[in-house]
Protein backbone atom coordinates (compact mmCIF):
# COMPACT_ATOMS: atom_id res chain seq x y z
CA UNK A 1 0.00 0.00 0.00
CA UNK A 2 1.57 3.39 -0.90
CA UNK A 3 2.29 5.87 2.10
CA UNK A 4 -0.19 8.76 3.08
CA UNK A 5 0.51 11.84 1.89
CA UNK A 6 2.28 13.56 4.10
CA UNK A 7 -0.41 16.55 4.19
CA UNK A 8 -2.86 13.65 5.30
CA UNK A 9 -0.77 12.21 7.60
CA UNK A 10 0.10 15.85 9.48
CA UNK A 11 -3.84 16.89 9.15
CA UNK A 12 -4.93 13.54 11.26
CA UNK A 13 -1.82 13.82 14.10
CA UNK A 14 -3.69 17.74 14.62
CA UNK A 15 -7.16 16.19 14.28
CA UNK A 16 -6.32 13.54 16.64
CA UNK A 17 -4.62 15.40 19.28
CA UNK A 18 -7.57 18.36 18.95
CA UNK A 19 -10.06 15.70 19.46
CA UNK A 20 -8.55 13.69 22.47
CA UNK A 21 -8.44 17.62 24.42
CA UNK A 22 -12.07 17.97 23.47
CA UNK A 23 -13.54 14.70 24.74
CA UNK A 24 -11.84 14.43 27.60
CA UNK A 25 -8.95 11.16 26.37
CA UNK A 26 -5.54 10.75 25.84
CA UNK A 27 -3.38 9.54 23.13
CA UNK A 28 -2.18 6.22 23.28
CA UNK A 29 1.01 6.49 26.27
CA UNK A 30 2.52 4.06 23.27
CA UNK A 31 3.29 6.43 20.22
CA UNK A 32 3.63 3.50 17.72
CA UNK A 33 0.20 2.72 18.40
CA UNK A 34 -1.01 5.85 18.15
CA UNK A 35 1.05 6.37 14.89
CA UNK A 36 -0.28 3.31 13.26
CA UNK A 37 -3.67 4.25 13.38
CA UNK A 38 -3.06 8.10 12.10
CA UNK A 39 -1.53 6.61 9.00
CA UNK A 40 -4.68 4.11 8.65
CA UNK A 41 -6.58 7.42 9.14
CA UNK A 42 -4.59 9.42 6.76
CA UNK A 43 -4.65 6.44 4.15
CA UNK A 44 -8.34 6.26 4.07
CA UNK A 45 -8.42 9.97 3.23
CA UNK A 46 -6.25 9.84 0.36
CA UNK A 47 -7.98 6.50 -0.54
CA UNK A 48 -11.88 7.39 0.22
CA UNK A 49 -11.89 10.90 0.83
CA UNK A 50 -12.92 10.46 4.65
CA UNK A 51 -10.86 9.46 7.52
CA UNK A 52 -12.44 5.85 7.67
CA UNK A 53 -11.82 3.94 10.63
CA UNK A 54 -8.64 1.71 9.87
CA UNK A 55 -9.09 -1.23 12.40
CA UNK A 56 -12.08 -2.65 11.16
CA UNK A 57 -12.71 -6.07 8.97
CA UNK A 58 -14.40 -4.38 5.48
CA UNK A 59 -15.77 -6.95 2.99
CA UNK A 60 -15.05 -5.97 -0.58
CA UNK A 61 -17.16 -6.20 -3.20
CA UNK A 62 -16.90 -9.23 -5.98
CA UNK A 63 -16.89 -8.26 -9.70
CA UNK A 64 -21.16 -8.30 -9.69
CA UNK A 65 -20.72 -5.45 -7.38
CA UNK A 66 -21.70 -7.49 -4.23
CA UNK A 67 -20.81 -8.36 -0.90
CA UNK A 68 -21.29 -10.82 1.93
CA UNK A 69 -23.44 -10.17 4.48
CA UNK A 70 -21.69 -8.61 6.85
CA UNK A 71 -21.07 -6.24 10.05
CA UNK A 72 -19.76 -3.96 7.99
CA UNK A 73 -20.61 -2.61 4.37
CA UNK A 74 -17.08 -2.07 2.03
CA UNK A 75 -14.92 0.96 3.13
CA UNK A 76 -16.89 2.62 -0.22
CA UNK A 77 -20.45 2.25 0.92
CA UNK A 78 -18.96 2.76 4.37
CA UNK A 79 -18.04 6.50 3.63
CA UNK A 80 -21.14 7.20 2.58
CA UNK A 81 -22.48 5.47 5.74
CA UNK A 82 -20.66 7.83 7.82
CA UNK A 83 -21.11 5.49 11.50
CA UNK A 84 -17.26 4.44 11.08
CA UNK A 85 -15.93 7.89 9.84
CA UNK A 86 -13.35 8.95 13.08
CA UNK A 87 -14.78 10.01 15.76
CA UNK A 88 -17.10 7.30 14.68
CA UNK A 89 -20.28 6.50 16.27
CA UNK A 90 -19.24 4.49 18.94
CA UNK A 91 -16.94 7.20 20.27
CA UNK A 92 -19.66 9.99 19.95
CA UNK A 93 -22.32 8.09 21.64
CA UNK A 94 -20.25 5.67 24.19
CA UNK A 95 -16.74 7.54 24.48
CA UNK A 96 -14.98 4.10 23.13
CA UNK A 97 -12.50 3.62 20.85
CA UNK A 98 -11.41 -0.20 19.93
CA UNK A 99 -8.40 1.10 17.64
CA UNK A 100 -7.05 2.91 20.91
CA UNK A 101 -6.75 6.17 19.86
CA UNK A 102 -8.23 7.80 22.66
CA UNK A 103 -7.71 6.17 25.35
CA UNK A 104 -7.43 6.75 29.16
CA UNK A 105 -4.16 7.32 30.89
CA UNK A 106 -2.95 3.83 30.74
CA UNK A 107 -3.88 3.37 27.50
CA UNK A 108 -6.68 1.49 28.08
CA UNK A 109 -10.28 2.35 26.05
CA UNK A 110 -13.03 3.90 28.24
CA UNK A 111 -15.91 1.27 28.35
CA UNK A 112 -17.84 2.99 31.15
CA UNK A 113 -20.88 3.61 28.98
CA UNK A 114 -21.48 0.43 26.60
CA UNK A 115 -23.46 -1.40 27.19
CA UNK A 116 -22.93 -4.79 29.14
CA UNK A 117 -22.65 -7.48 26.01
CA UNK A 118 -20.33 -5.21 24.03
CA UNK A 119 -17.20 -6.90 23.06
CA UNK A 120 -15.08 -3.92 24.59
CA UNK A 121 -16.45 -4.89 27.85
CA UNK A 122 -15.85 -8.48 27.57
CA UNK A 123 -12.48 -7.73 26.92
CA UNK A 124 -11.32 -4.77 29.06
CA UNK A 125 -14.13 -4.82 31.60
CA UNK A 126 -15.25 -1.73 33.02
CA UNK A 127 -12.42 1.36 32.40
CA UNK A 128 -14.40 4.22 34.08
CA UNK A 129 -14.33 7.42 32.22
CA UNK A 130 -11.86 10.20 34.16
CA UNK A 131 -13.75 13.03 32.79
CA UNK A 132 -17.48 12.27 32.43
CA UNK A 133 -18.08 16.25 32.13
CA UNK A 134 -16.25 16.00 28.39
CA UNK A 135 -16.95 14.11 25.09
CA UNK A 136 -20.00 11.55 24.10
CA UNK A 137 -21.70 14.11 22.17
CA UNK A 138 -24.50 12.08 20.44
CA UNK A 139 -24.65 10.03 22.95
CA UNK A 140 -25.84 13.10 25.44
CA UNK A 141 -28.27 14.26 22.81
CA UNK A 142 -30.04 10.83 23.29
CA UNK A 143 -30.16 10.72 26.76
CA UNK A 144 -31.66 14.31 26.01
CA UNK A 145 -34.31 12.82 23.65
CA UNK A 146 -35.21 9.74 25.67
CA UNK A 147 -35.72 11.92 29.03
CA UNK A 148 -38.22 14.38 26.92
CA UNK A 149 -39.81 10.93 25.62
CA UNK A 150 -40.18 9.77 29.04
CA UNK A 151 -41.49 13.21 30.66
CA UNK A 152 -43.85 13.14 27.98
CA UNK A 153 -45.23 9.83 28.30
CA UNK A 154 -45.88 10.62 32.32
CA UNK A 155 -49.60 10.97 32.90
CA UNK A 156 -50.90 14.66 33.67
CA UNK A 157 -52.00 14.72 37.15
FE1 LIG B 1 -11.65 4.19 14.87
FE2 LIG B 1 -13.73 5.30 16.17
FE3 LIG B 1 -11.36 5.21 17.32
FE4 LIG B 1 -11.74 6.87 15.30
S1 LIG B 1 -12.76 6.96 17.29
S2 LIG B 1 -9.98 5.55 15.57
S3 LIG B 1 -13.13 5.68 14.05
S4 LIG B 1 -12.65 3.44 16.77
Amino acid sequence: MDEPKPESVQKMWKYAEAFANKSGTNLHPQREITEAVVLGLASNIDRYGRPLCPCNFYPVKDAEGNWPENLYLPREEEVKRRTWICACDEMQVFKYCHCLLFVNEDGLPITEYLPEDHEGREIYGLIMDPTPEKGRALGRVQEKHRAQLAAAEQPAE
